[in-house]
C-alpha cells in the first residue's frame, strides 16, 4: 500500500467541485484491498487520527476535503468485478468502489444492460455515488441510487467488516438495528426524525423496518468505507426519443412540465405503450441558456426557457409517442420549428452533453472569481412546486446577483446556482440561500436531494432535524466509530460528537 506525506501528492485531495478552500492533511494513503483499509482504520483509531475518504473529487459540498489527518483515497480499491446477466430483470453487477460511472455504464451497456441512475457527472466513482445516494435525470422514472443497491461491503472504523444485503438485517419494532461485524455486534438506535417525502440525501436514512445497508447509503464517508457494491441492472431499452424544446415564455415551459409529468405518471401507472412516458425532464431558465449560448449559437434568440426530455420507446410505437410529444409541444406554445429532436443516438448523446455543459460552465465561472459554489439542492412536495418557483423568483430577481436555474424539474428538484463575483456578493448569496432553505423546510422539503450535506450545508441540516436529530445521529455514529475518526466535519458538527 502506498502512503505519502509529500505535499505535492496530497494537494489534489484538498479540493472537490465545491471550491471549498482551506483543506489540509498530513498524509494520503492508497489501500489496494479490504485488508489495507482495515489496517489504515485500525492505525488511525489507535492514534485518533481523522480519516477522510476520497472518491474522485466531483462532490459539491466539500465532503472529501480533509481538515487534518489522513486522506484514504479509494482509487486503488478496484472497479468492476463481474456482471451476472440473466434473461429477465434480475441481472446485477458486483464492483469495487473505484469504477467511474462512465466506465460502469460502458461495461454494462456492452452486455445490453443499463444501470438506471444517471448522475450528470460521469467521472464520479460508484462507491462515492453510493456514499452520497446520488441521483440524476432518470430518477423521475427509476428512482435514486439507493433503489439499485442490492448489497454492500463496508469497513468500519473499528476494523469490522460488514456484509449487508437488502432485505436482511432489518430494523426491529423498537427502531433498533443489530449489525454483525466480523469482530463485534453493534446495537444502534435509529434517530426519531421523519424523512421528507421524495428525493432526499441529507443526514442518515431512517425508515421503519429499514435494511441496515440503507444506513450507509448517503452517509458521506462518516460511518464506514464502502469496499464492494452489488447493483441491480435492467435490459437496455430498445429505442430512445429525446429533445431540447425551447419556449419564448417561462410560463409555457412550466405548463409543458405539468402536462408531460402528469401524462408520464398516468401512462406509467396504466402501462400504456406508445404514450408519453418521460424518463427525464430537465429544465433550463433564461440565465442558464445565456450561459450556454456562447458554446451553442443555435439556441433560438427568442428562447427564455428550455426543457430536455428523454423517453424510452418500443420501436413499433415510436410514431405514436412522437406525435403525442409534438402535440404537447404545440399545446404549450413551444418554439417547435427551432427545437431539437433526436433522429438517433448521435443527437441523443449531443443533448446529454448539452445538459451536462451547464453545471460544468457554472463551476468554471465560479473558479474564475475564486468563489465557492452556492448551489441549491432543494426539493419540495409536489403540491408546492409552483410555490417553489415563485419563491426562487421573488428572492432572486432583484437580488443584484448573477444566477441561473436548471435541473431535475420532474422531481421538483431545481438547482439555483448563485454566481458571486466577490466575497460581498457571496455573503449576500448565502443570506438568500438561508432564507429559501428555511421556507423549503417549513414546506416539508429537503435541503439536499442528491449532493449531500458535507461541510458546506451542516447548518441547514440543523434547521431541518434540530439539535435532537443531530444528537441522535451523533450517538449512532459513535457506536460504529467510537474514536470519531471518519469523515470529520461532514454532516454532524464536531460539538455534537464530543460530550
Ligand atoms: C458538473 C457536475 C455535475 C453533477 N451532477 C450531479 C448529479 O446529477 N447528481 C448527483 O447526485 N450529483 C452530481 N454531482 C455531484 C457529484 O458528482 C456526486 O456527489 C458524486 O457522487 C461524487 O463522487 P466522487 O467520486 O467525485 O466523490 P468525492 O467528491 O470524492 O466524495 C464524495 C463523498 O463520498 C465519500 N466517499 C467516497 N468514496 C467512498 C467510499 N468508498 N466509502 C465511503 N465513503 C466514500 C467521501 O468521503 C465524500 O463524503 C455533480 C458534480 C459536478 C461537478
Amino acid at each position: 500500500m502506498i502512503r505519502s506525506a509529500d505535499p505535492g501528492v496530497i494537494r489534489p485531495y484538498l479540493k472537490d467541485a465545491s471550491n471549498l478552500t482551506g483543506g489540509y492533511a498530513q498524509e494520503v494513503v492508497f489501500p489496494e484491498d479490504e485488508k489495507d483499509v482495515v489496517q489504515v482504520l485500525e492505525e488511525a483509531c489507535c492514534t485518533k487520527t481523522p480519516v477522510t475518504v476520497a472518491g474522485n473529487g466531483t462532490g459539491l459540498v466539500g465532503a472529501r476535503i480533509p481538515f487534518g489527518g489522513t486522506v484514504l483515497s479509494t482509487e486503488k480499491l478496484g472497479g468492476l468485478k463481474y456482471i451476472h446477466q440473466t434473461a429477465g430483470d434480475t441481472s446485477y453487477a458486483v464492483t469495487g468502489p473505484a469504477v467511474t460511472l462512465r466506465a460502469l455504464q460502458a461495461a454494462v451497456s456492452a452486455k445490453g444492460l443499463l444501470y438506471p441512475p444517471d448522475p450528470t457527472e460521469e467521472n464520479a466513482f460508484l462507491g462515492a455515488s453510493v456514499a452520497t445516494n446520488a441521483s440524476g435525470s432518470r430518477t423521475f422514472k427509476y428512482g435514486v441510487t439507493r433503489r439499485w443497491v442490492r448489497r454492500l461491503k463496508v469497513v468500519l472504523a473499528t476494523g469490522d467488516i460488514l456484509d449487508l444485503r437488502r432485505g436482511e438485517c432489518l430494523a426491529d419494532k423498537k427502531e433498533r438495528l443489530f449489525l454483525k461485524g466480523s469482530r463485534n455486534v453493534f446495537e444502534l438506535k435509529l434517530p426519531q426524525y421523519r424523512m421528507p417525502e421524495g428525493k432526499h440525501s441529507a443526514g442518515y436514512y431512517v425508515a421503519p423496518g429499514m435494511s441496515a445497508l440503507d444506513l450507509f447509503i448517503g452517509s458521506e464517508g462518516t460511518l464506514g468505507v464502502i469496499t464492494e457494491v452489488e447493483l441491480a441492472l435492467i435490459p437496455i431499452p430498445q429505442e430512445l426519443f429525446s429533445g431540447i424544446v425551447f419556449f419564448e415564455r417561462e410560463a409555457d415551459a412550466l405548463q409543458f412540465v405539468g402536462r408531460a409529468r402528469k401524462e408520464s405518471l398516468k401512462n406509467r401507472a396504466s402501462r400504456a405503450t406508445g404514450q408519453i412516458d418521460a424518463r427525464a425532464l430537465e429544465y433550463f431558465d433564461s440565465h442558464a441558456l445565456d450561459i450556454l449560448r456562447p458554446a451553442y449559437a443555435q439556441i433560438p434568440q427568442k428562447a427564455q426557457a428550455a426543457l430536455f426530455f428523454e423517453q424510452e420507446l418500443p420501436s413499433d410505437f415510436e410514431k405514436k409517442a412522437v406525435d403525442q410529444w409534438f402535440h404537447v409541444c404545440q399545446g404549450c406554445h413551444a418554439l417547435l420549428d427551432q427545437s431539437w429532436f433526436s433522429q438517433g443516438m448521435k443527437e441523443h448523446d449531443a443533448y446529454r452533453v448539452f445538459r451536462h455543459a451547464i453545471p460544468v460552465l457554472v463551476n468554471k465561472i465560479l473558479r474564475q472569481y475564486n468563489q465557492q459554489k452556492i448551489g441549491t439542492d432543494f426539493t419540495v412536495p409536489n403540491e408546492r412546486f409552483f410555490d417553489l418557483f415563485e419563491l426562487y423568483r421573488q428572492n432572486l430577481s432583484d437580488s443584484g446577483l448573477r444566477y441561473c436555474i436548471f435541473g431535475h424539474i420532474a422531481d421538483n428538484h431545481l438547482h439555483i446556482n448563485l454566481l458571486p463575483e466577490n466575497d460581498r456578493e457571496a455573503e449576500r448569496g448565502w443570506q438568500i440561500y438561508r432564507k429559501i432553505a428555511l421556507q423549503i423546510i417549513r414546506w416539508g422539503g429537503t435541503i439536499s436531494a442528491e449532493h449531500g450535506v458535507g461541510k458546506i450545508k451542516r447548518e441547514y441540516l440543523l434547521d431541518m432535524f434540530g439539535p435532537l436529530g443531530l444528537r441522535e445521529m451523533a450517538a449512532m455514529k459513535k457506536k460504529l466509530d467510537p474514536c470519531v475518526i471518519l469523515g470529520r466535519g461532514n454532516i454532524i458538527p464536531d460539538e455534537y460528537l464530543y460530550d
